[in-house]
This record gives structure tokens, C-alpha cells and sequence, in this order.
């Protein structure tokens, strides 16, 4: 068998949300068990006795699976997610490293740090807003933060560097959630 350079599968459910990444071998096995089907292949070819497949780059599941359902995390690389990366004031789409999060009621006044007070901003907005509440601030929230029932593919742990091209379409997080992931306010 060739040896391959590109030994990393992208697993999603049947509605094309990413679950996991499993190895190109694991990819090659759901696959002939039926479990999946291939949805996009590197250009690397795995040569057996009798058969050439390419190597899986993106696989799906073929039934639909009914996932445990954790709590989404409460952290900030979550609630940026939640907020789709953008400030919550002016709207603008920021990176990790650009975006701050904001007590909509300030700390001073009693605001909780959770879901339904905390939001993603921009250091702009948030040396703005300083330590007023929106409509003293006269900042209008662009959505009412709430706690998420879901987050998409936010356990799948890659590095921007390291994305193959096949997966870019399903996976929405790079990057910076290697080093944020699971940092919890404090
Ligand atoms: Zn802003």
C-alpha cells in the first residue's frame, strides 16, 4: 500500500455538520461498512491488490444519529461563536485576536457574567461603551444574547495551517480554537 501524506478524514452527520476527524484508514473502513458516504477525496491513492481508491477527504454519514447534546461550554471563543464573530454593537466581523467580550449591563452595576449579559464586541465598541449600559452608551444591540442549544463544530480541534481545502466548506472554526477553546470567563 502507497504511503499517504494526507491521513486525516473529515467525519460529518448526514446534515453535514462536522462530528469529528478520523483517520483516512477508520474513513476507508465506515465506507465499506456502508456507513458513509464519500463526499470529497484528496488526490492521494491508496493502491491495494485488487483495487485504487482515492483517500477519503470528507466522509458523511449515511443515517441520521441522534448525538448526545452537551451543554454548550460557557467561554469566549463560544459566545464569539454564538455572535458569528461579529461585534455586537457595530456588526463588524472580527477575528479572535480583534474581538473583546462586553457585560452589556456592566459588572459595576451588577451584571452576571453569563449568556444572556455577556457579548462579543470590538475593543472600539467596548472602549466606547466603557462602563454604561447600551442605552446610556446609546449603542443598540444588534441581537438579544442568549444561551446557545448548539454550537457547530466547535469540538473539532484544527490548526488554519493545517485545514485541507476538501474540509473548508464544513469546517467553521480555525485556528485560534487550538489555544482558546475552553477558556472559561472568569
Ligand atoms: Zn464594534
Amino acid at each position: 500500500m502507497q504511503q499517504v501524506d494526507t491521513t486525516r478524514t473529515l467525519l460529518l452527520t448526514q446534515g453535514y455538520e462536522p462530528i469529528k476527524i478520523v483517520s483516512w484508514q477508520r474513513a476507508i473502513t465506515l465506507w465499506s461498512l456502508d456507513k458513509v458516504d464519500i463526499v470529497d477525496e484528496y488526490d492521494a491513492e491508496i493502491r491495494a491488490v485488487s483495487f485504487v481508491v482515492r483517500v477519503p477527504a470528507v466522509i458523511r454519514l449515511r443515517k441520521a444519529v441522534r448525538r448526545h447534546v452537551k451543554p454548550v461550554k460557557f467561554s469566549r471563543v463560544n459566545i464569539y461563536a454564538r455572535d458569528g464573530h461579529r461585534c455586537q454593537y457595530c456588526g463588524v466581523k472580527c477575528t479572535i485576536s480583534e474581538l473583546t467580550y462586553d457585560h452589556v449591563v456592566p459588572r459595576s452595576r451588577g451584571g452576571a457574567t453569563s449568556w444572556d449579559n455577556i457579548v462579543s464586541c470590538c475593543y472600539a465598541c467596548n472602549a466606547h461603551k466603557a462602563n454604561r449600559t447600551p442605552a446610556e452608551a446609546k449603542m443598540k444591540l444588534r441581537s438579544i444574547p442568549t444561551r446557545p442549544t448548539w454550537m457547530p463544530a466547535v469540538q473539532i480541534r484544527v490548526s488554519a495551517q493545517s485545514v485541507p481545502d476538501a474540509w473548508r466548506d464544513y469546517v467553521y472554526w480555525t485556528g485560534e480554537i487550538d489555544h482558546d477553546e475552553g477558556t472559561d470567563l472568569v
